[in-house]
């Protein structure tokens, strides 16, 4: 039996394991100072209420004859599809039901969908980024090109003539920059991918942080996008779902590569892997979708951003450069007195006891940079710029 070797090529990540023992070793030595956490990638507000209830009945349904689901289509069911349908039609986006798969959770589908691409295919991935899309890619050997993401260009790169791939990742809002494109720049970025027969595999995750709507939300909002990207998107950040897993993906009818319809090879490869997101996840998915769900959600969604807020205000109060913090719960800001990301995290720590993530952790033009996040509650961020105030 042999294994595959590609696995020896992923880059081991010290990043998580690397604060959690900075930070152990902080509280060891300090155990009176109250650590504040802005590094957190995770929600930290509970499920809103119409989700919880819808699930509660439809755990309530399995228990009884009439009620009882085993499996379900691969693809979702219906009454989900189409509240999402609904949703993309607010913006101008029509979706047929079998263009919407149901899945659990964005992360298995930007690593799965590589099972319907050859491996000779040439993929273009931002640096730096979520993780996820170069060591998904690097077990499967595909040669992977870095695209630069630096502070000239704000964090958002665009295609160049000279640039050749075939795959390309778009992440916005971004993990970890918070950067948002707009129009112009994803009308460009699909206009580079039609001229190359490429595709864009646009990870929408943090939608629901746009608040301006003159900046797209899905990559479908772009004309032509239909016939050259995949959207991924989750319920994750927008709803709470981290744990309760659900999330989509878009693959048009009208995506022809190779002669071979991308939507066709997607159904049968999740009817062939994957059968389906539970009935009672899908039951509260369908909930966040309802007028009362979306009120729900954007309560939790806008506590998020008023942390943002305050950061970037004191950012902004001490002349510090970053991007993101308005439609995104990440703040990504350049190290004061250029000092490295880990040398800047040491100050953090130890001087207010605050954890945030090195941007070093997420490619090598993180270094230098800097990830807070917005996922903790009002009271802590407050206090957390309290005290960067007094050390900047
Ligand atoms: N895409 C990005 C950019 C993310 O930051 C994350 C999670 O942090 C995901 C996808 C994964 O989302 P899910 O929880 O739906 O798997």
């Amino acid at each position: 039996m042999k294994t595959n070797q590609n696995y020896k090529k992923l880059a081991e990540s010290y990043l998580f394991s690397t604060i959690a023992k900075k930070v152990n070793e902080y509280a060891k030595n300090n155990p009176d100072k109250k650590i504040i956490r802005l590094g957190i990638g995770d929600v930290t507000k509970p499920l809103c209420k119409s989700v919880v209830e819808a699930m509660q009945k439809a755990v309530a349904e399995m228990g009884t004859q009439e009620g009882f689901r085993g499996y379900g289509p691969e693809q979702g069911y219906d009454f989900l599809k189409e509240k999402i349908q609904k949703y993309y039609k607010k913006r101008n986006v029509n979706l047929k039901l079998d263009e919407i798969f149901i899945s659990d959770g964005a992360k298995s589908d930007l690593g799965n969908i590589l099972d319907i691409f050859s491996k000779e295919n040439i993929v273009l991935i931002p640096d730096p980024v979520y993780p996820v899309y170069v060591d998904t890619n690097t077990m499967q050997d595909r040669k992977i090109i870095f695209l630069e993401a630096n502070q000239q260009n704000c964090f958002l790169p665009m295609p160049k003539d000279e640039i050749k791939a075939d795959i390309v990742y778009l992440c916005s809002p971004n993990n970890p920059t918070g950067a948002v494109y707009n129009k112009i720049q994803l009308e460009k970025w699909v206009e580079w991918a039609k001229k190359n027969n490429a595709i864009i595999l646009f990870d929408a995750a943090y939608e629901c942080f746009i608040s301006d709507d003159s900046l797209p939300k899905s990559i479908f909002e772009i004309k032509g996008a239909e016939n050259c990207a995949i959207e991924f998107c989750s319920l994750s950040k927008t709803a709470g779902f981290t744990g309760t897993r659900c999330g989509y993906t878009i693959v048009k009818e009208n995506l022809i590569f190779d002669e071979m319809s991308l939507n066709k090879m997607w159904l049968r490869r999740q009817t062939t892997k994957f059968n389906g997101v539970p009935y009672i996840v899908q039951r509260g998915a369908e909930a966040v979708f309802s007028e009362q769900g979306q009120k729900e959600i954007y309560e939790n969604i806008n506590y998020y951003k008023e942390n943002a807020k305050i950061i970037a205000e004191t950012l902004k109060k001490h002349n510090i450069w970053f991007t993101g913090g308005v439609h995104s719960p990440y703040i990504w800001l350049k190290c004061p007195n250029n000092m490295t990301s880990w040398e800047f995290f040491d100050f953090l720590l130890e001087k207010a006891a605050i954890v945030g993530t090195p941007g070093a952790g997420f490619g090598k033009n993180g270094e230098g940079f800097f990830r807070l996040t917005s996922f903790n509650t009002n009271e802590n961020t407050k206090e957390a710029m309290e005290r960067l105030n007094k050390i900047l």
